[in-house]
């Protein structure tokens, strides 16, 4: 046993050999990771996942002063979950102006654009939003359009994703967001979101971008219908796509919030979250950071995921539409000196980010 290696108390014999693969530096299987996501034995799981974070990060735990913009929430799809997207015309939708859009990334230093796939807008005004960010703010980290996006315009504009994302780089795309991912589950596919793209198209986006130098993101929605195996699977998938064409930066398990949809909630709260998220940091050995969103889980709860494996807390988070949309109650924005208080009273010491998880010292330009 190393020095700093805690000493564990099984209380859940089904764990034990999976520790002794993690601490010898074995990979985790499909069967461990089902034993890790299923274990009532939350403590030791929490134990084993914060070593493994530590052993990448030391104390460290970060976070980023960002803003979120969403240009527009009209959709042509029509995903059975989605509580943001309306329909042209429709009570609550909006498309914003240039000036509105650029707003988002005044005194920021990353802005996470997403929105829905406009039937009217050509790739050029997407395209143009990165254009414009990129001018105005020249420092400013930009994180834009899921996989889901860059298939739609290339779809549209009857090019490959290659050439999309290669137009996007050179108009200063740094990185695109994890989102559209879901769960690679065909069946949930189907049943949920039927319309969007499943795992073959969001792999390909991703791979492409990362051999083309940007960096991404992958996200899990769970929660739902999924099954566990299909949790573990989805991680798994993940893993090795980072092994085949390297390029991730965070993973990011969103716990679904059912707001007007129908659909049941599937989760047993605060348990279930850290479980998944420690899950996560063991699975994913390839994968810098795990991220405790706190918009969704709250503030409190992403403290304490700083102890089950996630490293990450997200951002100050100035302006975000989708999640409170879906009835999410967190508050607007946390506040730089909020995140640090959270992650000191989370025992970690707190790293200001840019988007590429450098730290930074200065504050950003107003
Ligand atoms: S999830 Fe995305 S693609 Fe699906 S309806 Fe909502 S905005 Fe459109």
């Amino acid at each position: 046993m190393s020095a700093n290696e805690p000493r564990l108390d099984f209380k859940d014999p089904g764990l034990e050999p999976v520790w002794d693969k993690v601490r010898s530096g074995r990979r985790l299987d499909a069967a461990d990771g089902l034993a890790l996501i299923s274990t009532r034995d939350v403590p030791t799981l929490g134990r084993m996942a914060d070593w493994v974070a530590g052993r990448r990060h030391g104390r460290d735990a970060f976070f980023v002063t960002n803003r979120q913009c969403n240009p527009t929430n009209v959709c042509v799809l029509d995903c059975k979950f989605c509580e943001f997207a309306r329909r042209k015309g429709q009570d609550g939708a909006w498309e914003m102006d240039r000036e509105e859009v650029l707003a988002h990334g005044e005194g920021v230093r990353e802005v996470h654009i997403v929105g829905g796939l406009h039937p009217d807008w050509r790739f050029d005004r997407y395209l143009g939003i990165v254009r414009d960010f990129r001018d105005r703010y020249p420092d400013l980290g930009i994180k834009a359009w899921t996989a889901v996006e860059i298939e739609w315009f290339a779809r549209l504009e009857r090019r490959g994703v290659r050439e999309i994302l290669s137009d996007l780089r050179a108009a200063g795309l740094d990185a695109l967001p994890g989102g559209g991912a879901e769960v690679f589950s065909e069946r949930v596919r189907r049943e949920l979101f039927f319309p969007k793209i499943g795992w073959d198209k969001w792999s390909e986006v991703h791979r492409t971008a990362h051999e083309l130098g940007i960096k991404t993101n992958a996200t899990l929605l769970y929660g739902h219908i999924e099954t566990y195996e299909e949790r573990v699977d989805h991680m798994l998938k993940l893993r090795a796509l980072e092994d085949e064409a390297p390029g991730f930066m965070a993973f990011i398990p969103l716990a679904f919030t059912p707001g007007n949809t129908g659909i049941p909630v599937n989760r047993q709260g605060a348990v279930e979250d850290v479980r998944t998220i420690a899950t996560a940091r063991l699975i994913l050995d390839n994968f810098p950071h795990i991220k405790a969103y706190w918009v969704l889980l709250s503030p409190d709860l992403a403290g304490l995921a700083l102890n089950f494996g996630a490293s990450d807390l997200d951002g100050t988070i100035g302006r975000e539409k989708i999640m409170h949309m879906a009835g999410n109650a967190s508050p607007e924005g946390l506040a730089k000196e909020a995140m640090r208080r959270l992650i000191r009273e989370s025992g970690k010491n707190p790293v200001e980010r840019d988007i590429f998880y450098r730290p930074v010292a200065e504050p950003v330009a107003a």
